[in-house]
């Protein structure tokens, strides 16, 4: 991609009102915040435009309220959250536009914070409506976009804004672009990828696109099934997307036009009843399915195959488990591999860059995830880019 605006490109920003788009969609439970991971991320980002005397207005949404008034998705919620991140105080204000953020704009000091309601309490903010992102931007003088995760989406606050005021990315945006960017965008090669998880149609578009980007692909979990399976091999009862056979085909074709090797398990973890280590668990050879057997998991001689084909790549993205993860012993393989690429990037050989919901839990569960380059937490967006399409909010920041 080309160049996109940051922070530093933002000059002098004292007195003046920044509209800061961020990630504050975060799991609750009891009316309490339980992960304020999301907060943690973006707050460089506040405290420098903070630092730096801005009056900072965070725009976030939350949940899904439709385009409605919601008590119980109102952002008030979470005030007490980011305040403990960011050690200050933070005002709330109940209107994303008009006289009460004009109202509150005055009242605020230089370098300080207040977050804005719920902008899907709006239905301009999903429907992009030009009005609505006008009657935000009247209150702002620039715009930092500090949300990754919800820049796959073409919202008022995610990409409207950006034509209504000078623009930026945020620290959390600029560090997930730099990362994409060594992993796919400009990566030293030979480049490897891991793509597994529970359904290859989750994940066509993620493949088609990865078979012509990449040197090495790994396919794990469930998806590797499918591929067997098209493969002619017997899979038993695992679960398995038989009506893909062709697209697999099609995969495989592509990837051996453009040079892409890839590498499926050939031998396997199966069990016949899916639980914690069943008694009918073994390990053997994909061709030694049985039909009431399921795969659960890569086998140890394919992990050690693919640790070996990491030790001679520089870059590494990842996406999705090598197997049931959740279950042990099924977590063997990812856990494996996992401690494998975590020792290569600490080393420095390997630029590691993973995402994806399960894939974060399946390789902080491997005590992995300090040692990667770089872990997203955007899942829908990460998924996005790593289909090679242009996401709306960052292109709106290229400079
Ligand atoms: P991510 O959220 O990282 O994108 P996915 O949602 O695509 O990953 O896939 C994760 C799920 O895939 C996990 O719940 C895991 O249990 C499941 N899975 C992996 N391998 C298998 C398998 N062999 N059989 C059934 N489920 C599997
Ligand atoms: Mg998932």
């Amino acid at each position: 991609m080309a160049g996109f605006k940051t922070l530093d490109d933002a000059g002098d920003v004292t007195g003046k009102v920044a509209l800061v788009r961020v990630d504050l969609n975060l799991p609750m439970d009891g009316g309490r915040v339980t992960d304020d991971t999301r907060v943690r991320a973006s707050a460089p980002t506040i405290l420098e435009l903070s630092r730096k005397g801005a009056k900072v207005l965070l725009l976030a949404h939350f949940g899904r309220p439709k385009g409605q008034r919601s008590s119980t998705q109102s952002l008030s919620m979470v005030i007490d959250a980011v305040q403990d991140v960011l050690g200050k105080e933070v005002m709330f204000v109940p209107e994303v536009s008009g006289p009460v953020v004009e109202q509150a704009v005055g009242i605020l000091r230089n370098g300080d914070i207040a977050i804005l309601e719920n902008t899907r309490f709006w239905p301009g903010e999903e429907a992009n409506d030009p009005e609505f992102a006008k009657s935000i931007a009247a209150n702002g003088d620039l715009f930092v976009n500090d949300a990754f995760s919800a820049a796959h989406r073409a919202h008022a606050t995610t990409e409207g804004l950006t034509h209504l005021l000078p623009s930026y990315a945020g620290r959390s945006m600029q560090a997930e672009l730099e990362a994409l960017e060594k992993a796919l965008g400009n990566p030293e090669k030979p480049v490897a990828a891991v793509v597994g998880g529970a359904k290859v149609s989750s994940k066509l578009a993620v493949l088609k696109h990865l078979v012509g980007k990449v040197d090495h692909l790994i396919i794990g979990g469930g998806m590797a099934n499918t591929f067997l399976a098209a493969r002619g091999v017997d899979v038993g009862k695992s679960l398995c997307e038989h009506e893909l056979a062709s697209t697999c085909e099609e995969i495989l074709d592509a990837a051996d036009t453009s040079g892409c090797t890839v590498h499926l398990p050939y031998d396997v973890v199966v069990a016949k009843e899916f639980a914690a280590n069943p008694p009918s668990m073994r390990i053997c050879n994909v061709h030694e399915v049985a039909t009431d057997e399921m795969i659960l998991d890569v086998g140890p001689q394919a992990v050690e195959a693919l640790a070996d084909v990491l030790k001679t790549c520089r870059t590494l993205v990842w996406n999705g488990p090598l197997g049931a993860f959740e279950t042990p012993p099924f977590d063997a393989a990812t856990v494996a591999l996992a401690k494998t690429a975590a020792a290569l990037s600490k080393e420095g050989s390997l630029v590691s860059v993973a995402g994806g919901g399960d894939t974060v839990a399946a390789l902080n569960h491997a005590g992995a995830a300090a040692d990667f380059t770089y872990i997203s937490t955007a899942g829908g967006a990460f998924l996005e880019w790593m289909e090679g399409r242009v996401l709306p909010g960052v292109a709106a920041l290229e400079a």
